[in-house]
């Protein structure tokens, strides 16, 4: 079986009880919940019986070792995951709007997030890997985007494949160097997984249909659109596969986009035929956000194969 990896930020995440606005006042918390959408997809992956594994850093402390057992509990190759002597694991506390957008904290740059990069532990994962699952949003830190740009080039030239997920907010594309670092993530994927407008971030063209032509012709395999809870579309040369989203109620949306794009990239790998492939991933995605926490409702095959089947279909 081809082997998946990923090179990002592992944070824990911790959430106001209640929605409102910010956080100045004392309000009730629950966490730490392992987080950080590379490790969120990368545990999706591990949970499908994937063989995988993620590029990164932690601190020497709980919140490192709760991220750190989980993945390993899941299945993931955590050998490439260093422990940062003196700083802390990175965090993210977040709130609830009343209108249901989210309000952030994050302590990720100066983490032990800092120190993820080439290490001789993430280029020993790098070499045994198959395909390199790129997200946008950990393209924050030079040395996390040297360490993808690496893992890139060898891995393409043995043969193997890159997805990329932009992640991205339209503020993050002004950070130094985020650009150019999106741009050489395009160039080099095969299978490209942007959710609603984000299709539009490389492209001129600003009509859904003309954007995905364009990204096919410069080479692009593969393009695969969330649109949260309407579903999901994939395209190639072919044309386009639509598949509605599962009916479900919308408890928690974070980590619904990484756990979808671990599953599309996972049976993609497997060959599986595209209508199939979608329609576990959305399920895989229904099941995400109807979970409290980012990482708490990632799927293993045999609980997606019973949401489809309670749903009334087989993939
Ligand atoms: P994220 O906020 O994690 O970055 P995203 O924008 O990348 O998410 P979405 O399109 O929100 O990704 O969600 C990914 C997939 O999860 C959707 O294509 C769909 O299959 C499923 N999904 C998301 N929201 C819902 C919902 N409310 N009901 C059913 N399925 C959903
Ligand atoms: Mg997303």
């Amino acid at each position: 079986m081809k082997k998946i990896i990923t090179i990002g930020e592992i944070v824990v995440e911790i959430m106001a009880v209640e929605p409102g606005h910010g956080f100045t006042t004392a309000i009730p918390l629950v966490g730490p919940f392992a987080s950080g959408a590379p490790a969120i997809f990368i545990d999706q992956v591990a949970k499908l019986g994937q063989p995988c594994g993620i590029v990164s850093a932690v601190g020497n402390d709980d919140f490192g070792v709760l991220n750190v057992e989980r993945l390993a509990r899941d299945g993931a190759d955590v050998s490439a995951i260093g422990v940062h002597p003196t700083a802390a694991t990175g965090s993210a506390f977040v709130r609830y709007r009343p209108d249901g957008n989210r309000d952030f904290i994050y302590n990720i740059r100066h983490s032990a997030c800092s120190a993820i990069g080439l290490t001789p532990e993430a280029e020993k994962l790098i070499d045994g890997a198959n395909h390199l699952h790129i997200m946008g949003s950990a393209l924050f830190f030079d040395g996390i985007v040297s360490a993808i740009f690496e893992a890139t080039s060898r891995i393409k030239a043995k043969g193997g494949t890159v997805s990329f997920d932009p992640n991205i907010r339209k503020e993050m594309l002004e950070l130094p160097g985020m650009r150019a670092a999106l741009s050489h993530a395009l160039e080099n994927t095969d299978l490209f997984m942007p959710s609603g407008a984000e299709i539009f971030l490389f492209t001129e063209a600003m009509e859904e249909k003309l954007a995905v032509a364009e990204l096919l012709a410069r080479g692009i395999k593969v393009v695969v659109i969330k649109r949260g809870a309407d579903g999901a579309s994939y395209f190639d040369a072919a044309g386009e596969v639509f598949v509605p989203a599962f009916e479900v109620d919308e408890i928690d949306p974070t980590g619904a986009g990484d756990s979808f794009g671990a599953a599309f990239v996972t049976c993609w790998l497997r060959g599986m035929e595209s209508r199939k492939a979608l329609t576990i991933a959305n399920a895989t995605g229904a099941r995400a956000v109807g979970v409290k926490g980012p990482m708490e409702g990632t799927s293993t095959m045999a609980e997606i194969e019973t949401f489809l089947h309670n749903q009334g279909g087989a993939a």
